[in-house]
């Protein structure tokens, strides 16, 4: 191309050089202005800005360290109360070991006392034959023949003298009280026997005697001195309210007498007539269809039942005492037991009775009808004589169904449980006959034995928990097989 043709082209671009030049330096204008506008208004805002940021640092800070504080405050806190909550954990669980242990020692502690208290009770002989003498009293002074025949040994309480015909003949039974013995005294000697009746035991507790020697007055006893049967049902109600923590008890009682060999309730109105059954539950016990057990929930609510069963009794007056009974008066207490934590039960029965008098018919002057109830009389008691002597020398046939008395006994007077006799006999010469078949009687069922008890502790030399009781003479006796050199000496430390 030629420079002829070049110029108008450079001329043009020269032209829009320039425009564009005009263009940029407008703009450059126009941004110096904003520029001016701008750092003319950051003068004017920033130090308010920079004022308010230098302002924030003070708040933050504290609100820094209030968070810190908070947080470890809340860390401490969550700390202590762990290791409270852990200290209280661990105090509760050492008081519920402390208790555990408290309550596994008060029960080993109750079945030791339990343990010990057997066998104190089978050390004395799960048959005892108790003699009490009755004082001479006013009214019998008027009867011929004062003169006092029994003597009892202040040296030696299981001896008992009584001198017929001018010969003395010496007794000895399991404990002889003296005419002067408190209706306590006697008490204590059958206190044991309720206790294990609370462990679960089935005990009888016999008057035997002729007809006003006592029996009555023993079982009975009167209203400002009460008899075994009062005391006896006092101490029951007060053992279980000892063991309230750890037992229930229910108590019912029932009351039955035998006329004749005829059983009558006496808890009913009518003396409603009674047969003596085998029990349907399968269990071999015998059971009275129809009689009335009433429960008794303390000491006071029994001694309400008391009289009723003392006036429904059926009383004939003989020439020896007009107030005489003629009938065995039985009153029987059932004790259920629960224990509280292992939910085991116990049943144990209490037969209080008293029995009819044993005088031979002969000296009552009886006929007929009166005849027929002694010789019934007699053969009952009879039969209960044959039945302990049986059970003392451990015989496989014990003939309890020789008698309603016996048989209705039966669950009660065999192999382990515990009975006592009272034979309660006059001191008077007028009675001495009397006297003498109650002590051959009482002899008879009291031969001297080797108690199975006396066995077992006997091997606990190496025991280290020894029963702790001393035995007094009366007791030894109980231990001698009758040989010489034979005797057991019973180390109880
Ligand atoms: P039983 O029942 O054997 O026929 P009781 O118990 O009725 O004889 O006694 C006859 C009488 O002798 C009653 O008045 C009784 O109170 C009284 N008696 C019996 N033993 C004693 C005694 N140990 N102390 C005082 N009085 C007694
Ligand atoms: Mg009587």
């Amino acid at each position: 191309m030629s420079e002829h043709n070049l110029a108008p082209q450079i001329a043009a671009y020269e032209r829009e050089i320039g425009t564009l030049r005009e263009e940029l330096l407008k703009e450059i204008g126009h941004l110096e202005e904003k520029k001016e506008e701008l750092s003319a208004c950051l003068y004017v805002k920033f130090p308010a800005l920079q004022k308010r940021l230098s302002a924030l640092p003070p708040t933050l800070r504290t609100i820094k360290t209030d968070y810190a504080s908070l947080r470890s405050q809340v860390r401490n806190f969550s700390d202590f109360y762990g290791t409270a909550i852990k200290e209280i954990m661990a105090g509760i669980n050492e008081m519920s070991e402390a208790n555990k242990d408290l309550i596994e020692k008060y029960r080993k502690e109750v079945a030791l006392r339990r343990k010990y208290h057997e066998q104190l009770v089978e050390l004395k002989g799960n048959i005892r034959v108790l003699c009490r003498v009755k004082p001479v009293l006013k009214e019998d002074q008027h009867e011929e023949g004062q003169t006092v025949v029994v003597t009892t040994d202040p040296n030696n309480e299981s001896a008992l003298t009584v001198l017929s015909k001018g010969k003395a003949k010496n007794f000895e039974l399991d404990k002889v009280f003296h005419p002067q013995a408190t209706q306590e005294e006697v008490f204590q000697e059958i206190e044991p026997l309720i206790t294990s009746c609370i462990d679960g035991y089935h005990v009888c507790i016999f008057a035997y005697g002729q007809t006003g020697s006592g029996k009555t007055y023993t079982m009975e006893g009167t209203v400002e001195n009460p008899g075994i049967n009062q005391r006896a049902l006092k101490h029951l109600f007060n053992e279980i309210e000892e063991r309230k923590d750890m037992w229930t008890y229910t108590v019912s009682v029932s009351s039955v007498e035998i006329y004749n060999e005829v059983l009558r309730d006496l808890l009913s109105k009518d003396g409603e007539k009674l047969d003596i059954k085998i029990n349907p539950d399968g269990t071999g016990q015998l059971h009275v269809p129809g009689l009335r057990v009433m429960e008794v929930k303390s000491f006071q609510h029994i001694k309400k039942v008391s009289p009723r069963v003392s006036s429904n009794r059926i009383t004939f007056g003989t020439q020896m005492n007009q107030h005489s009974s003629r009938s065995h008066a039985l009153l029987t207490v059932t004790v259920l037991g629960t224990d509280l934590a292992s939910g085991a039960k116990t049943t144990g029965k209490l037969n209080l009775v008293d029995l009819a008098g044993s005088e031979r018919v002969w000296k009552s002057g009886a006929e007929g009808e009166r005849l027929k109830e002694a010789q019934n009389i007699n053969r009952s008691l009879l039969a209960l004589g044959d039945v302990i002597q049986a059970l003392k020398a451990h015989h496989t046939h014990i003939p309890f169904r020789n008698s309603r008395l016996t048989y209705l006994l039966q669950n009660s007077l065999g192999k382990g449980n515990k009975t006592a006799m009272v034979v309660q006999v006059s001191s008077l010469e007028s009675n001495v006959g009397e006297t003498l078949c109650s002590l051959k009687f009482a002899q008879r069922v009291c031969k001297v034995e080797l108690g199975p008890a006396a066995r077992k502790i006997e091997t606990g030399g190496h025991n280290e928990n020894k029963l702790s009781v001393t035995i007094s003479s009366r007791y030894h006796r109980k231990f001698s097989t009758g040989k010489t050199g034979d005797d057991i000496s019973v180390n109880l430390a």
